[in-house]
């Protein structure tokens, strides 16, 4: 062997076990290392981290069964609620229906906010359970010789176009007890779908009630009256009160719109229970003055103290229109009617999607609805 082979195998011997050594070393050092900071093998710590993972999802998973089922027993509770409030609502209209048989005018259901408090028993007409007894022929009888002025007409009440009133069903939509924080909004909505409306106002003072009046007529509805103070126990003392009242609020209504008004509804209609005058003597009055006085053959309902709900408001309103050739709706303008105003779009699309059927303001050639036959007396 060379010096040189010699030298070669001699470095070879000495290289392999020094490279193990530092593997070795290396390996040894990452373990310690790994140690020290907590770690563990890869394969390790990947099943540890996957187990945790999954038991959180149970978790998770557990948690959310429990607010779904949580949840749904809230619902159905609600549920119950629900149908009891309904029921609720049904038994007290009816109550108040027959109330309105019986008993005394009530309090005042709710005053525009921000108007002069005035006027005080407001809105149990609506509540009237005479409102479908007037019948078509009724319309018809009490038509003939009821002197009419042509007054609505000079101020501007438009009377509706030919083609309008030959239809077969004709609706008149009237707000009673206005005008009220509500004023606006019904005119916005009656204005959004083309319709002239009949609104029977009382004696509301201050600048917005008397703004309220004037956007009235200017939007082309007719005025109605319906008494000054909508006090019962006021107006239906002696025909000389009565009297007093109406020329006051005419007076009133000339001096805020220009317009005097020749058509009029009584506080709780004419066939209210209040009374302890025979209605007909506050009937001929009111002929004598050249005013025609008209009650409704449908009511929306919304005349109690309660919220009437929506769909209620809309079934009540509409149902019956095809059953008459004049419906003269009975709803009412206050702040507090809510679901009036959210009703009331609805009422205009079915009415309006109805065959051979219109929406008027009442005019002086309106077939006027009245619960009390007072003519064929004389
Ligand atoms: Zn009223």
């Amino acid at each position: 062997m060379s010096e040189r082979n010699m030298s070669k195998n001699h470095i070879s011997k000495d290289k392999i076990p020094t490279k193990d050594i530092q593997k070795n070393a290396v390996s040894k050092d990452r373990k310690q290392k790994a140690a020290k900071n907590g770690e563990e093998s890869p394969k390790k710590s990947g099943t540890a981290m996957y187990r945790i993972m999954a038991a959180l999802w149970m978790v998770l998973c557990a948690v959310l069964l429990v607010r779904i089922w949580s949840l749904n027993h809230t619902i159905e509770s609600l549920k119950d609620k629900i149908g009891n409030l309904t029921r609720i609502v049904m038994e007290q209209r009816d109550r108040l229906e027959k109330l309105a048989e019986t008993s005394d005018a009530g309090p005042d259901n709710s005053p525009g906010q921000g108007e002069k408090p005035g006027p005080g028993d407001a809105g149990r007409e609506g509540t009237e359970p005479h409102e479908r007894k007037q019948a078509e022929g009724q319309e018809n009888s009490l038509q003939d010789g009821n002197p009419q002025t042509d007054v609505a007409a000079a101020n501007g009440q438009g009377i509706a176009g030919t083609a309008e009133q030959d239809a077969a069903h004709k609706v008149y939509l009237t707000f009673d007890d206005g005008p009220s924080e509500s004023t606006q909004e019904i005119l916005d909505i009656l204005d959004r779908y083309g319709v002239k409306a009949t609104f029977f106002v009382v004696g509301r003072e201050g600048s917005q009630a008397e703004e309220n009046l004037r956007k009235i007529v200017e939007a082309g509805h007719t005025l109605g009256m319906h008494s000054y103070t909508h006090k019962y126990d006021e107006i239906y003392a002696s025909v000389e009160d009565f009297a007093a009242d109406f020329e006051k609020e005419q007076a009133y209504l000339l001096e805020v719109t220009g317009v005097e008004s020749t058509i009029y509804r009584f506080p709780g209609g004419s066939s209210n229970t209040v009374s302890e005058i025979d209605m007909r003597e506050f009937a001929e009055y009111l002929d004598s003055q050249g005013v025609r006085f008209f009650d409704w053959n449908i009511s929306s309902g919304d005349g109690g103290s309660f919220l009437v709900p929506v769909e209620m408001l809309i079934e009540n309103c509409t149902a019956a229109v095809k059953d008459h050739g004049t419906s003269v709706v009975l709803m009412h303008d206050a702040a507090g009617k809510t679901t009036t105003r959210e009703a009331l779009p609805i009422i205009i699309e079915t009415i309006q999607a109805m065959d051979d059927t219109v929406l008027l303001p009442i005019t002086d050639d309106t077939l006027p609805v009245q619960h009390i036959q007072w003519k064929e007396e004389k």
